[in-house]
């Protein structure tokens, strides 16, 4: 279908291979070298799509044969190829950051991806970190691998009916169109994996997009060979039950496996971004236990050292969780056919309490015990997330939830305006996002002239854009737009807020008080204006009225042509926004915006941010750079705190923030301004990138990974074997020990502490005896390990010996016992815990 040969007349034009392997290759979407090109080739459609594949499949062959024909074209189209061929093979961050080191690859699996606007299979925040993150990998040269669902219809577009509600509509994605191939096998036949559902096998199609130098593989269900229920598996994102919802991840999760493995690929390392696709989880044990004919525990206990598990929710509530009887249906074929697992085994891993039969099956569970490392995506999240699992180790204290965090960040080069690119070229060089050299000090050379110069031009395309866009709108409504002219003021500071409309991100915060609102917007000497967007689930009503409020408003006030709300938020319109905004709001209630991206990218485009301490912005913030509200602290729903925060929101914009913009010095620049919007661009475009994101993930998560899967693998899994046997001998034995005298003395500034612990049948390097101590007034726990005394030891017990400083009473430490293997980790392999008192 999209095979370059199969176009009519295709293999007849001398270069269009050449073309097609540009338009087919995501990299347009972040660098635009090429687009004089497809805009050459037909300037309306390149400028209404903004897809090389499209234009190409769309203009005739003749234009296309003429156009290569073109020298200029044709000298253009073959620089291209090759610097793109050149910069795919040479060494990059990580070849030069890790010489020598042959990671096979890491497999990214994600619901959703969010690349282009002409691959229309993410719906937000989620698909934006895996896309931002798959482009950055490619940059940075790191193996990453993506895998995803390709889905005919996608996430919903919006529409507003007269009333202003939202309409919801399913316009259909055609492969055909779609930037991506049929993954073919050598001999040429597209390649096809079978699925055991219930009832039947199915075929599931797989599919490639090139981002860069690395790849994208999609699945999708929609094979003829496939029953009509079958075939819609993969059609919308985020629809349907759940039901649907768990034959989709068994898609993800099992089919994704076997794609990879079909392609004959190993990767060392399993990325889960967020818990849809745990099940990979299962189908890389089960590969493990095919090629070493092992059991399911300990190919389990060899491979899970090298997944990883990214959270993305701040709520419990917010995890995929599946009746047992819909499991049950789905794969007690496959946990005792393919697995050798029974069934209640398998539902155990998704479950709290193993042995309660009538728990859901909690996928977010089974991600976390099926993985090494897990981590939340901010600092503040990684804390909320110690706090959501912490009932998988009871006992423990929270701050030992084996939860990190890695706070997200965005492509830099797929926001960035070209105006903006432009100076930071200028500023920091072209390689700036590809490597880890500080841009800070160069950023901070740009002059006043020279950023304010960038806000203005940028401010007025975005107006430019919008008014089109408007009008577009309009039309798509059945209204006709009266004025032909610009609807906003290019010289008037505008205000940006689109995101999801859900409750917790209050979007309707800034409508608190309407009156308070309407005297800002038309404040004669200081006026705004304010851009609204944002989709909310058709499943979600009290988000589906908060749109209608907002309409509801534009349509009531006499402010209303100070406010527009764009319909159909997505990821266009949303770079149209980031790229020539003022100010960008966010307002969630603190602590459930678990990271939040969307302020990242009005970064690098001088953009400035007023926001919740909340996700990203509760470690960015800081004076010189922003604005925040709240008081960094929960308020568990409190009421009365919309209030409170409406109250901070109104009086910055009114006291702070408007004033700033306005007061301009004697060349007409806000001076003030242009310095906060330097220090932001400076001191957080770098730190809130992918590029640093992914730098992370790779020395802290990946690398780990790779090294641990080696070592238990190797020789025959022999470590592995060795930590099966410690788990169970901890399982089995644990709870014969228990502690004996407890002594401690206090001279010299120092408390001595005399331990006795009876081991039972444990021996004493499979185990740790510590000292440990609350946190005192916000330091960090006090965590000291005791040492056996040589010689006063009996047959029965062993005495530990510690000396902690007497800055804190003795009676603030108490014993306890954990559980220890050098290659273990503790507490996700073993929960257990004996403490003293
Ligand atoms: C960036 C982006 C998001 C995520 O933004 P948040 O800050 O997490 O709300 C969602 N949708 C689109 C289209 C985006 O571009």
């Amino acid at each position: 279908m999209n095979d370059p040969k199969a176009v009519t007349g295709w293999s007849k034009i001398e270069g269009l291979d050449a073309l097609a392997e540009l338009a087919l290759n995501l990299h347009w979407s972040w660098n635009h070298a090429a687009d004089n090109l497809w805009k050459y080739l037909d300037p309306e459609l390149w400028e209404a799509t903004q897809n090389p594949w499209v234009v190409l499949q769309t203009v005739s062959r003749e234009k296309i044969r003429a156009a290569l024909t073109t020298l200029e074209f044709r000298q253009h189209l073959d620089d291209l190829l090759s610097t793109n061929y050149q910069s795919y093979k040479s060494d990059a961050w990580f070849q030069k950051k890790h010489p020598g080191f042959s990671l096979t690859a890491v497999a990214y699996f994600s619901m959703e991806f969010m690349l282009t606007e002409a691959l229309p299979i993410y719906s937000g925040g989620l698909g934006n970190v895996a896309g931002d993150q798959m482009k950055a990998a490619s940059d940075l040269g790191v193996p990453v691998i993506g895998i995803g669902l390709l889905y005919g219809q996608g996430y919903f577009r919006q529409n507003f009916d007269a009333e202003g509600r939202q309409q919801v509509l399913y316009p259909v994605n055609d492969p055909g169109q779609l930037p991506i191939r049929p993954l073919r096998q050598p001999d040429g036949e597209w390649l096809r994996l079978q699925i055991q559902l219930p009832g039947s096998k199915i075929w599931i199609r797989c599919w490639e997009a090139s981002i860069g130098r690395t790849k994208l593989y999609l699945l999708d269900s929609n094979d003829f060979a496939n029953t009509a229920a079958y075939r819609g598996i993969t059609s919308e994102l985020y629809g349907g039950d759940a039901e649907m919802r768990l034959k989709q991840e068994i898609v993800l999760g099992i089919g994704g496996w076997r794609l990879l493995r079909a392609l004959g690929i190993q990767p060392e390392v399993c990325h889960l971004n967020e818990g849809h696709a745990a099940f990979a989880i299962l189908e890389r044990t089960r590969c493990y236990m095919e090629d070493h004919a092992t059991s399911f525990h300990l190919a389990l206990m060899v491979t899970r050292v090298g997944n990883i598990f990214t959270t993305h929710t701040a709520v419990d509530a917010g995890f995929d969780r599946f009746n047992p009887e819909l499991v049950r249906k789905y794969l007690s074929r496959y946990a005792k056919e393919e697995l050798a697992l029974p069934l209640e085994d398998l539902l155990a891993l998704g479950r709290q309490n193993a042995t309660d039969i009538s728990e859901c099956f909690n996928m977010a569970y089974l991600a976390l015990r099926g993985s090494g490392q897990i981590n939340g995506v901010s600092k503040l999240h990684g804390q909320v997330s110690r706090q959501i699992f912490q009932s998988l180790f009871p006992r423990w204290p929270q701050e030992e939830v084996p939860i990190g965090s890695v706070t997200n960040g965005i492509h830099v080069p797929t926001w960035d305006s070209a105006a903006a690119d432009t100076l930071w070229t200028t500023a920091c060089g072209k390689k700036r996002w590809r490597g880890d050299r500080p841009v800070e000090d160069d950023i901070r050379q740009l002059t006043d002239a020279q950023l304010w110069q960038l806000r203005t031009a940028s401010r007025k395309a975005l107006i430019d854009r919008i008014s089109v866009r408007y009008e577009r709108q309009l039309a798509s409504e059945g209204k006709r737009q009266l004025v032909a002219t610009k609807i906003f003021d290019d010289n008037v500071m505008t205000i940006g807020f689109a995101r999801r409309f859900a409750t917790y991100k209050r979007p309707n915060l800034l409508l608190h008080n309407p009156e308070r609102l309407i005297r800002l917007l038309s404040n004669p000497g200081r006026p705004l204006q304010l851009i609204l967007a944002g989709k909310a689930h058709p499943q979600d009503f009290p988000g589906q009225a908060l749109i209608e409020q907002w309409n509801n408003f534009i349509k009531h006030s006499e402010v209303g042509a100070h406010v527009l709300f764009l319909s159909d938020y997505d990821m266009l319109l949303a770079q149209e926004i980031v790229q020539g905004i003022d100010l960008w709001i966010n307002t969630p209630e603190r602590p459930w915006e678990a990271c939040g991206t969307s302020g990242m990218k009005v970064l690098v485009n001088g953009g400035l941010n007023l926001s919740e301490l909340d996700g990203w912005w509760a470690e960015a913030y800081s004076p010189e750079v922003g604005w925040a509200i709240g008081d960094g602290r929960e308020h568990g729903g409190d009421p009365a705190l919309d209030a409170v925060e409406a109250e901070t929101l109104y009086g910055l914009l009114e006291e702070v923030i408007v004033p700033e913009f306005y007061d301009r010095n004697d060349k007409g620049m806000p001076s003030q301004w242009l310095g906060r919007i330097r220090e932001s661009m400076a001191r957080l475009t770098p730190r809130f990138s992918a590029g640093r994101a992914v730098r992370e993930y790779t020395d802290h998560y990946y690398l780990p990974a790779a090294i641990g899967f080696r070592e238990r693998a190797s020789d025959n899994s022999k470590l592995g074997i060795d930590l099966l046997r410690w788990q169970k001998k901890i399982a089995e034995k644990w709870s014969n020990m228990r502690f004996g005298t407890m002594d401690s003395e206090t001279h010299d500034n120092q408390h001595f502490f005399r331990i006795q612990v009876f081991l039972g049948d444990l021996d004493p390097h499979e185990l740790r005896v510590e000292l440990y101590a609350n946190a005192a007034q916000g330091s960090v726990p006090v965590r000291e390990v005791m040492t056996a005394c040589e010689g006063c030891s009996d047959p029965n017990s062993q005495i530990y010996l510690a000396k902690v400083s007497a800055a804190r009473p003795a009676s603030d430490f108490t014993p306890r016992v954990i559980p220890y293997h050098a290659n273990a980790f503790v507490p996700l392999e073993t929960e257990r815990i004996l403490w003293g008192r």
